[in-house]
């Protein structure tokens, strides 16, 4: 992939984030974060559907209170995953729009006046994908095909090949999927190099809106190696939002007598507000909201300390200190020769998480010298640069990064044979040999599991696969060789293979179950370039509506 990148116009980094998305490009021998034509350096993962066309970034974000089935958001919550997934089940009560389980995929459903239709998370990414690139085409001036996007470290096979799918609907050459940490440690390392003698043990510590992510880098010279990673791809922000609004939804409860919880609108209006409030509270004591006409003509005005939203949350921030106790633990390196402590992502300007993450390490001080939301862009564009080549600055850039989660496959006992554990240094090959177990087996069932339990069925099963063809006879002749093989964008590839007989079967899991099929993915290209044109058509008119709207709901 890299090759055929070589030389073919510029290639970008995109940080796809669940709240909000960044663009970098390498260009005169530094990063350039691109704005966006708001000035914004960085755009709202949002996607909405209107009676004049779709929005995408600042103007379908500014329209959502007034549309909010139609305004979709946090697709990364959703991608590679299954309709019947705990997570999706427990966001879907909270977002305005429906979703739709179509077998076990599921699916976004649009309803408005002029279209009735159900995109997958991967359709909807690839709008903020191809929105993002467009952004920096139009900065730079030239077509962009070749990107590198960034994913949270701790995202599993699905996701991350969900990612690079949604990357391809939008027309692009995926070079690489780059975790975010490893992203945000370029950015740190590349602002650092001067002063680095002999090394540094660096922990990334990345909360955002919708995901947190630990990472334990050791950084010497050019070569940045993770020597552990630990998250939840289901922990931000946009967490601390939900404890608000639930807060305030039982204060409306107390006062008036009325339950807003199933009004999508007022939801969505306090959600804003809750939001607004939390950010003040990052630097004031004490805040109000003032939502006028919130339900049944009722206004609803309170107020919340910075302390109330700490208690609403205090497990929320503990979790993540575990989880950092964890990464640590995990890379076998003393909390004390943690040389630098980097803050990434929104949420980490939250007082209160800066100072736990502070005590968890006797009181060091936190390193806040790169730009919070745009170090995993400046990574990725970094990276990018690399991968196309001809980067002189750049060019010696090694990156070893980890696979978060153990990977193996279940016995016939039920217990779990780990073939690659976690946080083994990628991409990587691991061989194991097995055979038939009773007499006559005409097959091999290789069931591919990931996670930590010693049960097989105890962790996340990702698909499983039958080498067949094998001859009647007594058990345990054939020499079945089983490779897991996990390449640099953290996809993994399984398969078996018996020399003697000629029996050989291959499975890039990701593609065998739960994710978009090639057919799938042919037609979504077709339908994303057909918006294109579309969009390209709206947009003037669009933008000028948008911004009317925008102004009349702050009156
Ligand atoms: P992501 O990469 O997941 O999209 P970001 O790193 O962009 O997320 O962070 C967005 C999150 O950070 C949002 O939930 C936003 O509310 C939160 N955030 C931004 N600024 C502040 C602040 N000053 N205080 C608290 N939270 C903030
Ligand atoms: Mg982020």
């Amino acid at each position: 992939m890299a090759l055929e990148a070589k030389g073919e116009g510029p290639a970008i980094g995109i940080d796809l984030g669940t709240t909000y998305s960044c663009v970098g490009v390498w260009q005169h021998d530094r990063v350039e974060i691109i704005a966006n034509d708001q000035g914004n350096r960085t755009t709202p993962s949002y996607v909405a559907f209107t009676n004049i066309g779709r929005l995408i970034g600042d103007a379908a974000k500014n329209q959502a209170t007034i549309n909010p089935t139609n305004s979709v958001f946090d697709a990364k919550r959703l991608i590679g995953r299954k309709f019947s997934d705990a997570c999706v089940k427990s966001d879907m009560k909270l977002w305005p729009f429906k979703i739709r389980g179509v077998g076990d995929k599921p699916m976004i459903v649009i309803n408005n006046k002029n279209e009735k239709k159900q995109f997958a998370a991967e359709e909807i990414s690839s709008m903020v994908l191809n929105n993002m690139r467009e952004i920096a085409e139009a900065y730079l001036g030239l077509t962009i095909k070749n990107v590198v996007i960034t994913v949270p470290a701790y995202f599993n096979d699905f996701q991350r090949q969900a990612t690079k799918d949604a990357g391809v609907i939008a027309g692009m050459n995926v070079m690489r999927i780059l975790n975010e940490p490893t992203a945000a440690a370029i950015a740190y390392g590349l602002d650092k190099k001067a002063t680095t003698i002999g090394g540094k043990n660096v922990l990334i510590f990345d909360l955002g809106g919708g995901t947190f992510d630990v990472s334990l880098l050791k950084i010497e010279d050019e070569i940045f190696e993770v020597k552990a990673t630990a998250g939840d791809t289901h922990l931000g922000g946009e967490d601390f939002d939900n404890r608000m609004v639930h807060h305030f939804v039982q204060e409306f409860e107390k006062k008036h007598w009325k339950d807003i919880s199933n009004d999508p609108k007022a939801l969505r209006r306090l959600r804003t507000s809750c939001e607004r409030a939390k950010r003040t509270l990052s630097s004031t004591a004490e805040t109000t909201i003032e939502i006028d006409s919130l339900f049944e003509g009722i206004d609803f005005h309170s107020k919340i300390t910075r302390a109330k939203f700490e208690e609403l949350n205090m497990d929320l921030f503990r979790k993540c200190m575990e989880t950092v106790e964890n990464c640590v633990r995990d890379a076998k390196i003393d909390r004390e020769i943690v040389d630098d402590i980097v803050l990434v992502g929104g949420s980490t300007r939250i007082p209160k998480v800066q100072q736990l993450l502070q005590d968890l390490f006797n009181g060091k001080e936190l390193c806040k010298s790169i730009n919070p939301d745009e170090a995993v862009a400046y990574g990725a564009a970094v990276q990018a640069a690399v991968l196309r080549g001809g980067v002189e600055k750049v060019q010696d850039l090694l990156l070893l990064d980890v696979t978060p989660l153990s990977l193996g496959r279940m016995l016939h006992t039920g217990e779990f044979d780990v073939f690659i554990p976690r946080n083994t240094t990628i991409p990587t090959k691991k061989i194991k040999m097995a055979t038939t177990i009773v007499q006559n087996q005409i097959g091999l069932i290789v069931d591919v599991y990931e996670g930590e339990e010693t049960r097989a069925e105890k962790n996340k099963s990702l698909g499983q696969f039958v080498l067949e063809g094998i001859p009647p006879g007594p058990k345990g002749k054939p020499q079945i060789t089983i490779c897991f093989e996990i390449d640099a964008n953290g996809t993994l590839i399984v398969s078996a293979e018996e020399k003697r007989l000629h029996l050989k079967k291959k499975v890039t899991i990701s593609n065998y179950r739960g994710g978009l099929s090639e057919v799938e993915i042919e037609k979504m290209i077709k339908e994303a370039e057909k918006y294109k044109l579309e969009g390209q058509e709206y947009n003037e008119k669009v933008k000028a509506k948008s911004a009317l709207e925008t102004e009349e709901h702050r009156l």
